[in-house]
């Protein structure tokens, strides 16, 4: 059997960006009651995610940003960075524990003390530019953690595969001139936040899809887009920006998705590692708001990666 780590930390549910905000720490408490009730607790190991370094940041962003982020900190209450992204006293320990993990998980998988891990994890991070705060993201958690695998584990080459329903334009703002990394991924256009479209660099394999795609239509282009382009690559690690925004439940966005879709693509993923010699998957999670369809399809995807 497969041993998938769980990785997540306390302090991830310190950021806190206001009443009736969609990206809150209820998200991950319906994760982790969602994952006792299926009795999936017993199957994973668990990581408590360690504060990702100034090293490891600044492998994506640069320092000024960090100062800055670190500046707009409030001693009390929320401070808005754009309307839809705000910070409280506990938001960076949060978004430095996010961006732990990724680095912890990739260090398990690489040592392979474990086979795959997913990281239960907030604030997110694929809308966050190298020197940006938007779309409820602070620190690129995707992107310190592919960097570091390239960085201090010397891989070559290695794929970020964003299933999340909005583009990841943080993840292409990094990588759009580090062909070592390519980008697959698929979202809702057009729709926030208005880009993905049209770079047209090889290793980044962004498709575009109206409102209303449904799975047999995702599939199609899994199959058809994503997969052949990863297989030329030939990424020796493949990290998942694992939103599950594009649930039909999720009003947060207009496309269909249900739980077997996400293990189908999983499902994939993981076909296409052993394709190319290895198991090494990290997958970070990005959105996913109704909290019932979250945590379901959390659940399913993990189920996925550990073959239970
Ligand atoms: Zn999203």
């Amino acid at each position: 059997m497969t041993t998938t780590a769980f990785i997540t930390h306390r302090d991830c549910w310190l950021h806190d960006m206001g009443s009736f905000h969609p990206e809150c720490a209820d998200r991950l408490a319906a994760i982790n009651d969602r994952l006792i009730a299926a009795g999936l607790d017993l199957y994973l190991s668990f990581y408590d995610a360690p504060l990702a370094t100034a090293e490891q940041i600044l492998r994506v962003h640069p320092e000024s940003y960090l100062d800055e982020l670190n500046a707009s900190v409030p001693e009390h209450g929320i401070r808005h960075l754009d309307p839809d992204t705000a910070m409280c006293p506990g938001t960076m320990k949060a978004a430095l524990r996010s961006a732990g993990a990724g680095v912890l998980a990739t260090d398990l998988v690489l040592k392979r003390e474990i086979e795959n891990a997913f990281c239960a994890v907030r604030p997110p991070g694929h809308h966050a530019e190298r020197a940006k705060a938007m779309g409820f993201c602070f620190l690129n958690n995707v992107a310190i953690a592919a960097r570091h695998a390239l960085e201090a584990h010397g891989l070559e080459r290695v794929a970020i595969v964003d299933f999340d329903v909005h583009h990841g334009n943080g993840t292409e703002d990094v990588f759009r001139d580090d062909p070592r990394v390519m980008m697959a991924s698929i979202f809702q256009h057009p729709f926030y936040p208005y880009s993905g479209a049209d770079c047209t660099a090889p290793h980044m394999v962004n498709v575009p899809v109206p409102a209303g795609t449904r799975g047999d239509a995702f599939r199609q282009i899994v199959s058809d887009r994503w997969l052949p382009a990863l297989r030329e690559h030939k990424p020796q690690m493949i990290f998942i920006s694992a939103g599950f925004d594009a649930h039909y439940e999720d009003d947060m966005g207009s496309v269909g998705l249900v739980e077997s879709d996400y293990v189908w693509v999983t499902q994939q993923i993981k076909a296409l590692a052993e394709e190319c010699g290895h198991r090494n998957i990290v997958s970070i999670l990005e959105g996913g708001y109704a909290l019932s369809s979250l945590a379901r399809s959390v659940v399913a995807h993990i189920k996925a990666l550990a073959d239970l």
